[in-house]
C-alpha cells in the first residue's frame, strides 16, 4: 500500500512571524502515527527558518518552482542546488499557476523536472485540465498530454510524485467528486504503467488536488489510487491542514 502524502501549497502567503505561529501548530497538533507524509511548501524567504522550525519532526519541506539552471545571471529565480541547500527535500514543479499565470510550457516543465531529480530532490508533478477542457471531453487527452511531454523513463519512479489537480477546482471551493478524481488518477496511473511497467507505476503516489477541505479529505482520500493530497487555501490553517491528516490517517487505520 503507498503511504499518503499530505502537502501543503501555501502560494505567496505568510510573513516570517505568521508561517512561524502555523508551523508550530501543525507540530504541535501532528499525531505520533507516522502512516501519513507531511510536507509543506512555504514562500522562498521561509524555507530556511521553516527547516529550523520543522527540525527533529517528521514534517518535509518543499518549494514552490525552481529555476532550471543550477546558477547564473537569472534575476529573481532560485535553483535546486539553493532549495537544497535551504533544506528542502521536494518541488512542486507544473503547478497551474506555473502554467497558466506565468506561461510554463511543457518543454520547460520537463527541463525543470530533470534539474530536480538532477540535484538530488524529489518532485511533485502537478497536471490538469481547465474547464473548457473538461467541457470539451478532452480531459484525457491532456493529462495524458502533460505526462509525456515531461515525464520520461530516465525520471527515477522514487522520486516522482503527480498531483493531479483540475484547474477548475483550485482555489474555488468546487472539487472533483471522489470518483472524477478516481477516475483520472487510474488513468494517470495506467500511462505510467505504459511508460515504466507495472510496478513502478504501483510504487508511484498520486494526490488529488484542488479544494480539498476537512469536509471532503476522507471520501477523496478513500478512492483507490487517490494517494494524498496537494492542498492550498486549507493548508494555511492549522487545524484544517491537521483535519486532512488525521482524515488520511483514518483511511489507512480502516484499510488495515
Ligand atoms: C493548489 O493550489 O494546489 C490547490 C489545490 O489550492 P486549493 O486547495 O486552494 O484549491
Amino acid at each position: 500500500m503507498r503511504k499518503p502524502l499530505i502537502a501543503g501549497n501555501w502560494k505567496m502567503h505568510k510573513t516570517l512571524a505568521e508561517a512561524r505561529e502555523l508551523v508550530n501548530s501543525i507540530r504541535d497538533g501532528l499525531r505520533d502515527d507516522a502512516h501519513v507524509d507531511v510536507l509543506i511548501c512555504p514562500p522562498f524567504q521561509l524555507l530556511a527558518p521553516m527547516a529550523k522550525a520543522v527540525e527533529g519532526s517528521r514534517i518535509m519541506l518543499g518549494a514552490q518552482n525552481a529555476h532550471e539552471a543550477s546558477h547564473g545571471a537569472f534575476t529573481g529565480e532560485v535553483s535546486v542546488p539553493m532549495l537544497a541547500d535551504a533544506g528542502c527535500t521536494h518541488v512542486i514543479i507544473g503547478h497551474s499557476e506555473r502554467r497558466h499565470i506565468f506561461g510554463e510550457t511543457g518543454s520547460l516543465l520537463a527541463k525543470k523536472v530533470r534539474a530536480v531529480i538532477g540535484g538530488g530532490l524529489e518532485v511533485v508533478y502537478c497536471i490538469g485540465e481547465t474547464l473548457e477542457q473538461r467541457e470539451a471531453g478532452r480531459t484525457q487527452a491532456v493529462v495524458e498530454q502533460q505526462i509525456t511531454e515531461v515525464i520520461g523513463k530516465d525520471i527515477a519512479p522514487d522520486r516522482l510524485t503527480v498531483a493531479y489537480e483540475p484547474v477548475w477546482a483550485i482555489g474555488t471551493g468546487r472539487n472533483a467528486t471522489p470518483e472524477q478524481a478516481q477516475e483520472v488518477h487510474a488513468l494517470v496511473r495506467s500511462k505510467l504503467a505504459a511508460m515504466y511497467d507495472r510496478a513502478a507505476a504501483d510504487s508511484i503516489r498520486i494526490l488529488y488536488g484542488g479544494s480539498v477541505k476537512p469536509n471532503n479529505a476522507e471520501a477523496l482520500l478513500a478512492q483507490p489510487d487517490v494517494d494524498g493530497a496537494l492542498v492550498g487555501g486549507a493548508c494555511l490553517v492549522a487545524a484544517d491542514f491537521l483535519a486532512i491528516i488525521a482524515a488520511a490517517g483514518s483511511v489507512v487505520t480502516a484499510a488495515r
